[in-house]
C-alpha cells in the first residue's frame, strides 16, 4: 500500500481534517510526497471512543493470542521490505543500515514481549487460599494479578522513528498488557509513521481484534496531542522526547478531573567519570571510545555522554589530545530536522558563551554542506564554574559535550553530587580503582537509572534486566524502564478477586492453573494447580 498521507482510526484511513503538511528530507532541505495531512479533534474522539469500545475485548484475549498478535505485527513490519527503510532514511538523514538495525531491534522488541507475556511473569499473581478455621478471624479467598491499564496514549520521538516510535517500546509493552494504543505519530517522519501503522493494522485485522486496538493519528502535539491526553478514555501516556514536551503533558495530565500517569522519558547528559588510572593506562582506548559513543548518530540519542568529569594532570592531557584528534576526524552530521539542527546551534553557542567554558575539540566544520548539518563540539570547563552554573547541565541534543575538569577527589565528589536525575552514569576505571571510590558509586547510583562501568552509555539493549529511565528530570517516574520488558509494568495495574466464584475467575487466577503459569500460592512460588 502506498503512503496515503490519512489517519487510521478505527481500523479504517481517513483523511484528516485539520490542514495539510509534508515531511522534509533532512539532508537536502526538500519536500517528500505525498502530502500528509492533520487530524482535526472531531477525529481524535473518535479514535479515542474506538479505543475505549475495543479496550474490554483486547483486555479478554489469551496469552497466547496477544503474544501471536504481536509476532504478526513484526511479521508484518518485515514484509514492508525496503519501502520502509527507504522512506525511513530519507524523512531523518540515517544511514540504510542504521535502519535496518533499528527495524531489526523494534522487530525482536515485539517479538521479545510476546515471549515474555507468555511466561506470565509480568502478571504477579499471588493466590492465599481461605482459611475458613483460621483465629480469631477466618481468612478469605484473596487472588492478585495484573491487568491492562486502559488505552494509552503514545508520543514517539523524532531520534527512533521506529524502535521509539509508531510500533516502539511504549506500543509494544502497551499491546502486550493488553491495552489498546493510540499513537501521535512525530511530524519529522510521518510517512515512517504510516508505513508501519499500515502493517500494525493489518496485524489487527488477521487478528480479528476491533479497530480500535490501534490508531495513529498525525497533528500538532499541542493541538492532537493534548486532546489525546486530555480525553477521559485515556488511561496512560508513554513519551519519549524533550524535557519541555514531557513535563507539558505531565502537567495536562495531573491536571485532569482524573489524572493519569504520564511516563516520560526527557533525556539527561550522562556523565562519564573518568579515572585517574583508567587514563594513565589507556588515555587513548578511553578517548576513542568515548568520542565514538559521542558522535555516534550525530550525538542524537537521550544517552549521549554530555558531561564528562575528570581530575587535573598529565593523563587527562593526554585524553584531551587524543580526544581532539578523533573528533577532527568525524565529518559534519546531518540532525534529524530543523528545529533539532537549530536548537544544536543555539546550545552549543550558548555554552561557549558561558563564563570559564572554552571550545577544546571539534570534528569537522559544516563548510556548504546542504541540509541540517551540525559540527561536533567538546568544550572544557573548571569544576567551580560548572558548579557555579546550572545551564551547563542542560541537555545540548546533539555530538557535544562538556569535560570538567576537578582539582582533587572532593571537588569532583562535589560535581557527581551536583547533577541532577540521569539516565546513566558510566566510570572508566582500571582494574582495582573502582573499589577506591565507594562515595563515587554511593553518589551515583543516587543519580542514574543505570550505572555502566568501562562501557559506554550509547546503545540501550532491549532485555529482561534492562532499566532506561531515572530519577528527574530524567524520567518522570524513576520507578520505571522504557525499555525491556519490565517496562510492561507501566501499563497494568494491579486487582485483586476477594470470595470470587472459581469458575468466573480470569484464566491466570483458576484453581487448575490452566495456562501454566508461576504463581505464588500461600507464600510459595509454583506451577501448580490449586488445591480445591
Ligand atoms: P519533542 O519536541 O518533545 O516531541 C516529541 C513528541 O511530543 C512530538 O510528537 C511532539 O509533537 C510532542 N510534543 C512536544 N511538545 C508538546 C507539547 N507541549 N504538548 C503536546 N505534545 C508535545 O521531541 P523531539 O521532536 O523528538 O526532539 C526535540 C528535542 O527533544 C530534541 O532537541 C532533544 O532535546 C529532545 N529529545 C530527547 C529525546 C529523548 O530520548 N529523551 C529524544 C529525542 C529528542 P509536535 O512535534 O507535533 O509538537
Amino acid at each position: 500500500m502506498a503512503i496515503s498521507g490519512k489517519q487510521l482510526i478505527n481500523g479504517l484511513w481517513v483523511q484528516g481534517e485539520a490542514g495539510q503538511y509534508q515531511a522534509i528530507n533532512p539532508a537536502t532541505a526538500a519536500a517528500i510526497e505525498p502530502v500528509m495531512s492533520y487530524a482535526s479533534k472531531v477525529q481524535v474522539a473518535a479514535a479515542v471512543a474506538a479505543a475505549e469500545a475495543a479496550a474490554p475485548i483486547f483486555a479478554a484475549t489469551s496469552l497466547a493470542q496477544r503474544a501471536a498478535f504481536l509476532n504478526s505485527c513484526a511479521d508484518e513490519i518485515m514484509a514492508l521490505g525496503d519501502e520502509l527503510l527507504d522512506r525511513l532514511s530519507q524523512e531523518t538523514g540515517y544511514p540504510k543500515a542504521r535502519a535496518e538495525g533499528e527495524r531489526a531491534r523494534t522487530c525482536n522488541q515485539l517479538r521479545l514481549f510476546a515471549s515474555t507475556i507468555l511466561k506470565g511473569e509480568y502478571l504477579n499473581i499471588r493466590i492465599d487460599t481461605a482459611l475458613p478455621d483460621r483465629q480469631p478471624l477466618p481468612r478469605p479467598d484473596i487472588r492478585f494479578t495484573n491487568q491492562p491499564i486502559g488505552p494509552v496514549v503514545v508520543f514517539g520521538a523524532s531520534n527512533f522513528p521506529l524502535a521509539f516510535s509508531v510500533a516502539g517500546g511504549d506500543t509494544a509493552a502497551a499491546l502486550a498488557a493488553g491495552c489498546p494504543v493510540l499513537v501521535k505519530g512525530h511530524n519529522s517522519h510521518p510517512g515512517t509513521c504510516e508505513l508501519v501503522a499500515q502493517a500494525l493494522a493489518k496485524a489487527v485485522q488477521k487478528a480479528a481484534l476491533p479497530g480500535g486496538v490501534f490508531s495513529l493519528i498525525m497533528g500538532s502535539g499541542r493541538e492532537v496531542g493534548s486532546e489525546l491526553v486530555l480525553a477521559p478514555a485515556v488511561k496512560a501516556v508513554g513519551f519519549t522526547g524533550s524535557q519541555a514536551g514531557g513535563m507539558a503533558l505531565f502537567h495536562l495530565a495531573n491536571n485532569r478531573p482524573e489524572p493519569i500517569p504520564v511516563f516520560a522519558e526527557m533525556g539527561s547528559v550522562n556523565p562519564v567519570v573518568l579515572l585517574p588510572q583508567a587514563l594513565a593506562q589507556n588515555a587513548e582506548a578511553v578517548a576513542t571510545g568515548f568520542v565514538g559513543s559521542l558522535t555516534l548518530g550525530v550525538g542524537q540519542f537521550c544517552v549521549n555522554p554530555g558531561v564528562v568529569i575528570a581530575l587535573q594532570g598529565p593523563e587527562l592531557d593526554q585524553f584531551c589530545r587524543a580526544a581532539a584528534t578523533a573528533l577532527a576526524k568525524v565529518p559534519a552530521g546531518v540532525m534529524l530536522n530543523e528545529g533539532i539542527a537549530a536548537a544544536y546551534h543555539k546550545g552549543t553557542a550558548h555554552l561557549a558563551g558561558q563564563a570559564g567554558v572554552e571550545l577544546v575539540a571539534a570534528g569537522e566544520a559544516i563548510g556548504g554542506k546542504a541540509g541540517f548539518c551540525s559540527q561536533a563540539q567538546l568544550f572544557k570547563v573548571q569544576a567551580q564554574a560548572f558548579l557555579a552554573n546550572p545551564h551547563l547541565q542542560e541537555e545540548v541534543f546533539g555530538h557535544a559535550s562538556v569535560l570538567v575538569v576537578c582539582q582533587d577527589k572532593a571537588e569532583l565528589l562535589q560535581v557527581v553530587s551536583s547533577l541532577r536525575g540521569q539516565l546513566t552514569g558510566t566510570i572508566q576505571a582500571a582494574p582495582d580503582e573502582l573499589a577506591a571510590y565507594p562515595e563515587l558509586v554511593q553518589q551515583l547510583r543516587q543519580k542514574v537509572g543505570r550505572l555502566v562501568v568501562n562501557n559506554y552509555p550509547t546503545g540501550v539493549e532491549v532485555c529482561d534486566a534492562m532499566m532506561h529511565g531515572g530519577p528527574f528530570p530524567a524520567a518522570t517516574d524513576a520507578r520505571f524502564t522504557s525499555v525491556g520488558t519490565a517496562s510492561i509494568a507501566r501499563f497494568v495495574r494491579p486487582i485483586c478477586f476477594q470470595n470470587y466464584p472459581a469458575a468466573l475467575l480470569p484464566a491466570e487466577l483458576q484453581n487448575s492453573n490452566p495456562w501454566q503459569l508461576p504463581r505464588l500460592i500461600n507464600g510459595v512460588k509454583t506451577t501448580a494447580a490449586v488445591e480445591a
